[in-house]
């Protein structure tokens, strides 16, 4: 130890002594100390005790302050030359290489020694000391100066630890989660001020007096000895949900738990444990409202669907009951078909027996020739006979056919809707209308267009009208001079065909007219007055239409015009 041969004088010895004892009081003083208060008295203490011309202190600047530098000199100068006087020595510092350099003395004349200790933060932090005595710097100033640089630094890094610890004691000590330390054994040893609230606690020595397990809900103590104490000391960690209980009110609290072993960072023993706890009663009362609310809201919807279904069923009931007074409405309308038809037929009754009485007196006569010729025994020819009979049964057939017609007619069973030959239709119900108008003399003349000649209809219904509009024509012809019946079916266009009833009879009055399709309007001492209404009913739900006009020369002209059926 070379710098100890400097002490031999024992006024040296004394000095350093002094020194050395001086410099360990500093830190004592520094307790409240920033770092450029730090640096200030370091730089004062060096430059007595060096004898130094200039101390440079750099401080090293921590997260909680800035960094510090102060510039001490053994005469005054103005902050200007000081901030010069740092950058040289600076300068001449880290030109040195940790090694005794000299420079121009920059406070006068001479030549500045320079010595210097850094500080243990790395970087500029350190202290750099010059001096015009040619024995700078001794062993005894460089171990000063090392000293008083590890003094600053420790007192920086205290002051950092201690800050550190003061943030993270105040984060702990302001979260709303339960924090708490315990010993091994399960003595609490800190409880942050969340913990004293939710469990009621007034202080910590109530608290040091309990063990971590009172702080549970009774019938939670086995589960937590028994699965989670094991799993922290054996694992490090336990993570679940347990009940704890509030000292005052008796109130079993949910918490989630976060319960860890904290080990000796250089041994690894375990030496206390953790928790970081959070009060799980606002998340449990949010999902409980948010079960409410679903339910409440199922149940709105459970409500909606069967207030719902009942307005269905009631649409459902009502669209039956209108379906059922369709149907009805519908068999009534047949009904009062087949009563106009049994009508007509009753009307026409008299005609259609003398219809039926030339046929069946031809047959009767020529039944009669025939057997007078067979029992006579005269000699007729078998053909001449066989012509007799075969004339006989021409006149049963023409009998038997308009019967079947008449049958037909007044049958009440609906037939359904097909596609007709229109003209077989106006021809059947021609003849039918006409049976009887043999001495009127009336004369008919039945024309077809051939792009006319399919009809999409119920047959019944549509000879119905024809036959009413044909009979009617008759009947206005009655006492008429000209007596010609037109029945001309037409193409109108690609969706319409048209029939039409001319006659020259009476006409019709303009006060006829107005009524003409309304129920119960007649000119006739025994009609109705319903034909028309019946024919314009049917034939618009042909989806067609029933008109009048006057026939020009006088009569009358109905026209019916129906759909063309569709192709297929
Ligand atoms: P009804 O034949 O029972 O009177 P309709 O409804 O068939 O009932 O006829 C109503 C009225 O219209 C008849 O009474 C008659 O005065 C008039 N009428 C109908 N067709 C003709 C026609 N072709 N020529 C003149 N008048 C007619």
């Amino acid at each position: 130890m070379p710098w100890v041969d400097e002490l031999s004088e024992p006024q040296e010895l004394r000095r350093c002594i002094r020194d050395l004892v001086a410099l360990s009081t500093l830190p004592a003083l520094w307790k409240d100390y920033d770092a450029r208060q730090i640096a200030d008295s370091v730089a004062a203490a060096l430059l007595s005790m060096l004898n130094a011309d200039i101390i440079c202190v750099s401080m090293p600047g921590l997260r909680d302050g800035a960094a510090a530098g102060v510039v001490r000199t053994s005469q005054a100068v103005s902050s200007r030359s000081s901030d010069h006087i740092e950058r040289i020595l600076r300068g001449a510092w880290r030109g040195s290489r940790g090694e005794i350099s000299a420079i121009d003395n920059p406070l006068g004349k001479g030549t500045l020694r320079i010595a210097a200790a850094p500080m243990s933060f790395g970087g500029d932090a350190g202290i750099v000391a010059g001096s015009v005595n040619p024995q700078f710097p001794s062993e005894t100033h460089r171990l000063l100066l090392g000293i008083a640089a590890n003094h600053a630094a420790l007192a920086m890094q205290r002051r950092h630890a201690e800050a550190e610890q003061r943030r993270l004691a105040s984060v702990i000590e302001r979260s709303s989660e339960f924090v708490g330390f315990a010993h091994l054994d399960g003595t609490p040893q800190y409880l942050n001020k969340a913990a004293f609230e939710l469990l009621g606690l007034s202080g910590i020595e109530e608290v040091q007096r309990l063990n971590i397990f009172d702080f549970m809900a009774p019938d939670e103590r086995a589960r937590a000895h028994r699965e989670a104490l094991p799993m922290v000391i054996g694992t490090g960690r336990w993570l679940g949900e347990l009940n704890l209980r509030h000292f005052k009110t008796g109130e079993i609290i949910p918490f989630l738990v976060d319960w860890f072993r904290i080990d000796d960072q250089r041994t690894g023993h375990p030496t206390n444990m953790a928790t970081v706890s959070r009060d799980l009663r606002p998340q449990k009362k949010l999902e409980g409202d948010l079960r409410r609310l679903n339910e409440s809201l199922e149940q709105r919807v459970t409500e909606r669907t069967s207030e719902l279904a009942e307005a269905l069923e009631r649409l459902t009931l009502a669209a039956e009951e209108r379906l059922c007074a369709d149907v009805r409405a519908q068999q009534l309308q047949a009904e009062l078909h087949h009563a106009s038809r049994l009508s007509t037929a009753g009307q026409m009754a008299g005609a259609l027996a003398h219809e039926l009485n030339q046929p069946l007196t031809a047959f009767t006569n020529l039944v009669n020739a025939g057997r007078r010729m067979m029992a006579n025994g005269a000699p007729y020819r078998g053909d001449t006979v066989r012509d007799v009979l075969g004339e006989a049964a021409e006149q049963a057939l023409r009998a038997g056919e308009i019967i079947r017609r008449l049958r037909e007619f007044v049958t009440r069973g609906e037939t359904e809707m097909r596609i007709e030959n229109l003209p077989d239709l106006i021809r059947e119900a021609s003849d039918l209308a006409s049976a009887g108008t043999g001495p009127h003399g009336v004369q008919v003349r039945l024309s077809f267009d051939p792009r006319a000649e399919a009809v999409f209809a119920n047959r019944i219904q549509l000879q119905q009208v024809m036959l009413n509009l044909i009979r009617n024509a008759h009947e206005a012809m009655a006492q008429s001079k000209r007596r010609e019946l037109e029945v001309v079916t037409a193409r109108l266009d690609d969706k319409s065909i048209e029939i039409a009833v001319a006659d020259r009879g009476s006409g019709l009055p303009d006060n006829i007219v107005r009524h003409l399709f309304e129920p119960f309007h007649t000119t006739k001492v025994d009609g109705m007055g319903l034909g028309l209404s019946i024919c314009r009913s049917i034939v618009e739900a042909h989806r067609g239409k029933l008109g009048y006009e006057p026939n020009c020369g006088g009569g009358a002209i109905f026209r019916v015009t129906l759909p063309v059926p569709l192709e297929r």
